[in-house]
């Protein structure tokens, strides 16, 4: 694990614990910082102490400083948009670290950074192949880190509904920000009539269909060990790089359209395009956390109030004040419409309307989904990549001539 995952798993893992102490459950806090430390002892890895040393001090600071983010009340926007900020630089920072280690191997130098092994997340056929290879017996040591993260946003979806989506994802947080550029520029809401929004819906769920195909019929069982051991595998993240820094015309097309679709469309590419906003979607359904209004207390019912603020606040779209609980497949568990609610209790996101999970508890979940199973996972070496450097040097080399 290199300083900048370390640095980041350990940043998101101490504050989990801190604010576990501070929301007064002191026996959650101490098992946590208890496992922190015996997964140090366990790895035994000079980089995991100094990311946890690193991590420990700037968190110090800033309870120090006393953020609001950091300690006592926050506002839900506030909170998930902070989230959604920290984790995107941690990303930046990996890009970072891993575009030096491929140029330093492409020029034939040993790098002094090493490959920051989660940029497999973005490998999700691959992770498909090796979930695939693993119910087999067959475990990859190409992409390891590819197959964790493929489970562990599935795992979200499983138990937090799309809170990935809403809270963690960077395409998101891009696609937000295009969208609010444009809307500086042109103020209308440009969106598609209704007979048109449910078969745009529908194309993500085709998208997804063709990754299903390719994971798990386009390849016999037979055809997994020879496919991770090939060279194409070794190497599926510098190819991946490649496309999209070398795209030709037809991906360059493929990419305006993108940034058409994010800029007039709040949220476009997860509603219309993502494969991952689609199988979270689909687990959404089974997700026992849900969007839940009480209608004893809501402004409707309780006072005969007109109200439709949470429907206002939802940039999925989604009618929230007519429901008493909110199944949509386009759901992002983001708690605006929470946020936006004037009645306290009237509207939460819970296993019931009488459960409610606070922001900070759904942060701390969507952490912990995130980062205990890839500690786990390292822990258990089946994180690092095993493909020696030097092969990668080699292959790097001929990257354009290699195919699958
Ligand atoms: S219903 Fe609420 S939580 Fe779901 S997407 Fe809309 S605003 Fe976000
Ligand atoms: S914003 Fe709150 S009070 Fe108003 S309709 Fe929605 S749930 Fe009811």
């Amino acid at each position: 694990m290199t300083i900048t995952e370390s640095l980041t798993l350990m940043l998101a893992l101490l504050y989990a614990a801190s604010q576990l102490w501070w929301a007064g459950k002191h026996y959650g806090a101490v098992v946590a910082l208890a496992s922190i430390v015996g997964a140090l002892a366990i790895a035994a890895s000079t980089t995991l102490l100094l990311g946890t040393v690193v991590a420990a001090g700037g968190l110090a600071v800033f309870h120090w400083r006393k953020p609001t983010w950091a300690k006592g009340e926050v506002r839900i926007n506030q909170l998930r948009d902070g989230f959604q900020h920290l984790l995107f630089l941690a990303l930046l920072l990996v890009a970072l670290q891993y575009t030096l280690n491929t140029i330093m191997l492409k020029a034939g130098m040993t790098p002094w950074l090493a490959r920051p092994n989660v940029v497999d997340a973005f490998l999700p056929i691959a992770g498909g192949i090796e979930l695939k290879g693993i119910s087999a017996g067959i475990w990859d040591q190409n992409h390891p880190a590819a197959a964790v993260m493929l489970a562990v946003v599935l795992l979200t979806g499983l138990i937090c509904k799309r809170a990935f989506c809403g809270w963690a994802c960077p395409i998101g947080l891009v696609g937000e920000k295009l969208y609010k550029l444009r809307k500086r520029f042109i103020k209308e809401e440009l969106m598609p009539p209704r007979w048109l929004d449910w078969p745009l819906r529908m194309l993500k769920y085709l998208l997804l269909a063709a990754f299903i195909y390719l994971v798990c019929f386009s390849m016999p069982d037979a055809a997994i060990p020879g496919y991770l051991n090939g060279n194409y595998h070794k190497i599926a993240d510098v190819k991946m790089a490649l496309f999209f820094i070398t795209p030709g015309l037809i991906t360059l097309s493929v990419f305006a359209l993108l940034l058409l679709i994010v800029t007039w469309r709040r949220q476009g590419f997860c509603r219309y395009l993502c494969p991952y906003g689609a199988i979270l979607g689909l687990l959404s359904f089974i997700s026992p956390l849900k969007i839940r209004r009480n209608s004893e207390h809501c402004l409707i019912e309780s006072r005969g109030m007109k109200c439709d603020k949470c429907t206002r606040a939802c940039p999925a779209n989604i009618i929230v004040h007519t429901k008493t609980t909110v199944r949509s497949d386009e759901c992002q568990a983001c708690m605006r419409c929470v946020a936006a609610c004037p009645k306290k209790q009237a509207l939460g996101f819970g296993v019931s309307k009488s459960h409610s999970l606070s922001a900070r508890t759904v942060m701390l979940l969507t952490l912990s989904l995130l980062f205990v199973l890839p500690l786990a996972a390292y822990l258990s070496g089946f994180w690092d990549s095993q493909t020696p450097e030097l092969i990668r040097m080699q292959l790097i080399q001929m990257a354009n001539h290699i195919g699958h």
